[in-house]
Parts: C-alpha cells; sequence; structure tokens
C-alpha cells in the first residue's frame, strides 16, 4: 500500500516536472519569439522615423533654397523686364573686349542702368565667339539685352602695350550693334534713341533722361577728355554756337562718343551711316554725324544747356598681375585659374 503510494507520488512527480520543464521551455521559446517580433517592429518604426527625418531635411532645404530665390527677387524687384510703352527706348551700344578689367566695367556699367528705366542694352564683344565670361556676366542681367560678337581684324587690333589713342576701338562692334537695330527694330513702330556708351565711362543716371526725348541730336559736355577737365559745346540759348575743346577743334564735331545721343529714326532714314576703321584719330563722331546728315543746327544742348557734368571719360588703370608668377614659383600655384574675375 505505502509502495504504491510511493510510486503514485513519484509518477505524479514526474509528470509535474515533466510538465515544469515542458511550460518553461515552452515559456523561453515564446518568449525569445516575442523579442524578435518586437526588434523587427522596432526595426520598421525606426526606418519609417529615419525615412521622415530624411524628408524633413529635404524640405528644409527646398524652404531655404525658396527663401533664397525670394531674397534675390525682392534685390531686383524693382528693376523690372517689361518696357514702359509710352516712353522712348533708350538702345545703348556698348563695345567690350576681354582683359583684366572686363567684368569689373560691365559691372559697374550694368548696375547704373539697372536704375534707368526703359533701356536695351546692346553689348558687342570684340571677339570671333561670345566669351563664357560676359555670358557668364549676362546670364543674371535683369534689364534688357542683346549680346553680339564681332572681331576686331588684327591690322587694326589694338596691341595691350600700343597706346589708347593708336587705333580705332570699338568701331565694328558699334557697327554691329547698328546692324542689329536696323534689322531687328521697325521703323515705323519703335521709338527711341540710341546712345554709344564705352564699358569703361561713368554715367550718372540723369544723362539718360536728358537724352530720352532727343528729336534728332542731343549733345552735353563730357568730363576729363581730350586733355581737359571737360570737353563741352558752346551754348547760346538752346542752340549751340561753338565748342569748348582743345585737341582738334576744327573737327566738324569736335565731340567725344560719350557726349552725343542719336534719334533712332536716323538711323533708318541714313542706312549708310556706320562708323569707319579708315578715319584719321578723333574723327570717328565727326563721320558719324556727318553721314546723318545732322548740321549745328540740329544739335540739342541738354544737361541744363551744357553746364552740368553728368558723363565722365573715366579710365581704368591696367592690372598688373606681377606677383603671379612669382607665386607659382615659391608655392607651386598661382591663384586657382578656374576662379573667374
Ligand atoms: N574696345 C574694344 N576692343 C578693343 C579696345 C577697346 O571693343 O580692342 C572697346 C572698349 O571696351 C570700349 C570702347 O571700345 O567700350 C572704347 O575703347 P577705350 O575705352 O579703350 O577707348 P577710349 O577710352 O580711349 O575712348
Ligand atoms: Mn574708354
Amino acid at each position: 500500500m505505502v509502495m504504491f503510494t510511493l510510486r503514485k507520488l513519484l509518477y505524479v512527480y514526474c509528470c509535474v516536472s515533466v510538465f515544469i520543464i515542458l511550460w518553461l521551455l515552452n515559456y523561453h521559446v515564446t518568449d525569445k519569439g516575442e523579442d524578435d517580433v518586437l526588434e523587427e517592429r522596432l526595426d520598421v518604426l525606426q526606418k519609417r522615423l529615419d525615412d521622415k527625418h530624411k524628408l524633413l531635411e529635404e524640405s528644409k532645404q527646398k524652404v531655404k533654397d525658396y527663401e533664397e530665390k525670394l531674397h534675390k527677387c525682392r534685390i531686383f524687384k524693382p528693376f523690372q523686364k517689361s518696357f514702359n510703352t509710352s516712353l522712348p527706348i533708350i538702345y545703348l551700344i556698348t563695345p567690350t573686349y576681354d582683359r583684366i578689367e572686363q567684368k569689373a566695367e560691365l559691372t559697374r556699367l550694368y548696375y547704373t542702368l539697372l536704375h534707368v528705366p526703359n533701356i536695351h542694352w546692346i553689348l558687342v564683344e570684340d571677339s570671333d565667339r561670345k566669351t563664357e565670361k560676359v555670358q557668364h556676366f549676362l546670364a543674371n542681367c535683369k534689364i534688357h539685352y542683346t549680346h553680339l560678337n564681332v572681331a576686331t581684324p588684327q591690322q587694326v587690333k589694338l596691341k595691350s602695350s600700343d597706346p589708347n589713342w593708336l587705333k580705332p576701338r570699338g568701331v565694328l562692334q558699334r557697327n554691329a550693334g547698328l546692324t542689329w537695330i536696323r534689322a531687328s527694330l521697325d521703323p515705323h513702330k519703335d521709338k527711341g534713341v540710341v546712345y554709344f556708351a564705352d564699358d569703361d565711362n561713368t554715367y550718372s543716371v540723369e544723362l539718360f533722361e536728358e537724352m530720352r526725348l532727343t528729336k534728332k541730336v542731343s549733345v552735353w559736355p563730357v568730363a576729363m577728355v581730350g586733355g581737359l577737365r571737360f570737353e563741352s559745346p558752346i551754348c547760346d540759348k538752346n542752340s549751340v554756337t561753338g565748342w569748348g575743346v582743345y585737341y582738334r577743334p576744327t573737327r566738324p564735331f569736335p565731340i567725344d562718343m560719350a557726349g552725343f545721343a542719336v534719334n533712332l529714326q536716323l538711323f533708318f532714314d541714313h542706312p549708310n551711316a556706320w562708323f569707319s576703321n579708315n578715319v584719321q584719330r578723333g574723327y570717328q563722331e565727326s563721320t558719324i554725324l556727318k553721314l546723318l546728315d545732322i548740321t549745328m543746327a540740329d544739335l540739342e544742348p541738354r544737361a541744363d544747356k551744357c553746364t552740368k557734368i553728368l558723363v565722365w571719360h573715366t579710365r581704368t588703370e591696367k592690372y598688373n598681375p606681377k606677383n603671379e608668377a612669382k607665386l607659382k614659383q615659391k608655392s607651386g600655384k598661382g591663384t586657382d585659374p578656374n576662379v573667374e574675375i
């Protein structure tokens, strides 16, 4: 009887032990499985979080880019591209050529022109092809412009060692501007004035309003030219009676290129009016005005009867990067040639 009970107890004990072992085993297995599931879910959530974070960063960058664009628009907002049709357009022909100072000159001139309404800038490069430098420069130009190019032939091209006055400058480039004007504008509809603005002069914004309503040819003084403080037409009331110049006063029109503007219509009425490389030094202005059939009586004095200086014949000193070679020798390389100046 006792044996039987002991055996029974042992049996029950074994069964309970086996059951407990199985239960523990099962618990452990189940427990590990849940951890894996949880870890997997955590991974998924982490990935989603990473994705959302990435999206957020991208959106932040987009907002930043947009703000930058908006800022740029605000800077240039006053200078809109559209023309005011009731105001004559000023066609500004500017010859320009590749040299160290070029971008500085163009930037300075451009910032002046940004203040002038109804202006169309015809920028003509003295070059066989349009240079990257000027193309880059014009990519951000917020005024109307036309980009042209024509190279000055070698035999009349000024060398960098030549004095400025030795050969004519900007002749074919001004003519290219005139060709564009004659081919692209409508003589019956387009109203305007043509001004030959070299890239290195300094122009007051007021000058452009003085020339805007030119009937034939308007004239004014130019400072720092012809070896005088300024050269000027001499005026009596509203007509030009003579010239306050020292250099070649007997020229038909002893006036600098920066000293006059021409009504657009005249270039249609006189299709043979061109600048020329075959004229005496100082005769470019006289040549074109003669070909336009202009007489002294046609000249319209501006700038308070030619008493105010609104344009300066400034010239930029040639920059000499004399230390580039020395720097190269000393440190193995000069300044970065990929940086456009
Ligand atoms: N110019 C040009 N090619 C040259 C030299 C000058 O196109 O080889 C341009 C120059 O950029 C300027 C105009 O012609 O717009 C008159 O030249 P510059 O200012 O040297 O003449 P100056 O000051 O003696 O009148
Ligand atoms: Mn000049």
